[in-house]
């Protein structure tokens, strides 16, 4: 049969602007999901930034629970696809990993311990990177990382973070919790992986073995780095910046040239630092700096 002919892209053309409605820019939002919350499907949903511009990526493990998660996803894309045109989005691709995660409980307890980091967040790596690979498209201006389990954020989450006109930006991830003593409720740090380097850290990296990884979060390894985590002080300074050198990817807007650039989630030690604060040491030796908002916040689910 007949072949369709050469189709040309400019890059020049593909805009990242701090004004991205108003230029029409296409984000990609790229999600690892290991569970399905209909909190995250909701808040989803309620994004303002024009539906028909946001293409959707999902990549969940070939587990019994990646299985659930598959099936209940796929129920709220089918519905909301064929739903108001409005809400529709542009596109939705839902992937399936090639490759086993390491045998660790998706309970919190569980992949929060120290020796279960490395593979996890190696196997959570490669998830990423396959699913970026797969989905990036030619006139992708933006990439916005937004884990499974994040059920809040400001419906003009994309427009705020774009405003900022930064290579990498991220807001401070928090959970609300029911304090035990008040009754009252109450919100505490959640992502400890936004931080500014310490002189402890840059020691600690000095004297390791080559395979070897610093954790941040763990009173094992003190790092004495600065977590954007604690820098949270005025709830109406939402535009105050901070400088990072590692981020977290609970939610993180990328302007797509860092990706296409070739800054990936390294799943293995790039200098001392594994996943996606690997990725913001990848993207700096690439000549593009990392920006935290401290004051502006996204919430993580309760488990
Ligand atoms: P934590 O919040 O730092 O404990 O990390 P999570 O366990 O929440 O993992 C981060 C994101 O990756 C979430 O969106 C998870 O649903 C997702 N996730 C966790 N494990 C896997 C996995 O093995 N494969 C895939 N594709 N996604 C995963
Ligand atoms: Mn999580």
């Amino acid at each position: 049969g007949e072949r369709p002919p050469v189709r040309r892209f400019n890059l020049n053309n593909v805009t990242i602007t701090p004004d991205p409605v108003q230029n029409r820019e296409a984000i990609l939002i790229l999600t690892p999901m290991a569970r399905f919350y209909q909190g995250y499907w909701d808040n989803l949903m309620k994004l303002d930034y024009p539906h028909d511009l946001i293409s959707l990526g999902f990549i969940l493990p070939k587990t019994k629970e990646g299985n659930a998660a598959t099936a209940a996803l796929q129920a709220q894309v089918t519905k909301t696809q064929k739903g108001p045109l409005n809400n529709r989005f542009r596109s939705v691709v839902i992937e399936r990993q090639d490759f086993d995660p390491p045998i660790v409980s998706q309970d919190e307890g569980e992949r929060h311990k120290m020796e279960n980091q490395k593979a996890r967040r190696a196997s959570m790596s490669r998830a990423r990177n396959s699913l970026l690979f797969t989905t990036l498209g030619v006139d992708t201006s933006w990439v916005l990382w937004l884990d499974a389990d994040i059920i809040e954020t400001p419906p003009s989450l994309i427009q705020d973070l774009a405003a900022h006109d930064k290579p990498l930006i991220v807001p401070n991830c928090y959970q609300r919790y029911t304090d035990p003593e008040t009754g009252k409720p109450a919100e505490r740090p959640y992502d400890f992986n936004s931080w500014q380097d310490s002189p402890t850290a840059q020691e600690m990296a000095a004297n390791m073995g080559p395979d070897d990884i610093i954790l941040e979060g763990y009173r094992e390894m003190a790092t004495y780095r600065s977590l954007m985590a604690y820098m949270a002080d005025q709830e109406d300074e939402r535009h105050v910046e901070v400088s990072l050198d590692g981020v977290g990817g609970t939610a993180l807007l990328v302007k797509a040239d860092v990706h296409r650039d070739g800054a990936m989630f390294p799943p293995f030690p790039f200098y001392h630092l594994i996943e996606t604060e690997g990725f913001a040491k990848m993207a700096k030796r690439l000549g593009w700096s990392a920006t935290g908002l401290p004051n502006y916040k996204v919430y993580h689910y309760n488990e």
